[in-house]
């Protein structure tokens, strides 16, 4: 028996792609829309694995809002790298299965570990 909890959230931000050749390689902002999904096995008596309202606190406070996301992280942001990064963060409360960074409507990247 097991569930998946999702939460998403919003945060807008600039970055720009070091060793990029494309529109990327310039600074330019984007609203990435981020969905955390969390393993649950056991539920507590209310019928709940984890409370949504304390899943989107602490996804709230790993987001970078209005950063220029090259001066906040020691990596290249791209999409791939910051879905990393948030599994990271995320993991240290939750049992993280997977973390997805929308850049754009229809382009994203999603970060899981094999276990
Ligand atoms: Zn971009």
């Amino acid at each position: 028996m097991s569930w998946t909890l999702k939460v998403r959230d919003t945060f807008s931000a600039a970055h720009y792609l070091k060793e990029y050749k494309g529109k990327c390689e310039k600074i330019h902002g984007h609203t990435f829309r981020v969905e955390v999904a969390i393993a649950v096995r056991d539920l507590d008596p209310t019928g709940i694995g984890f409370d949504f309202t304390e899943i989107k606190k602490v996804l709230a406070e790993a987001l970078p809002d209005h950063a220029l996301l090259n001066e906040v992280f020691p990596f290249n942001p791209s999409a791939e790298n910051i879905a990393r990064h948030l599994f990271g963060e995320l993991k240290k409360k939750y049992p993280v299965e997977s973390v997805t960074v929308w850049e754009s409507e229809d382009a994203s990247a999603t970060y899981a570990e094999d276990d």
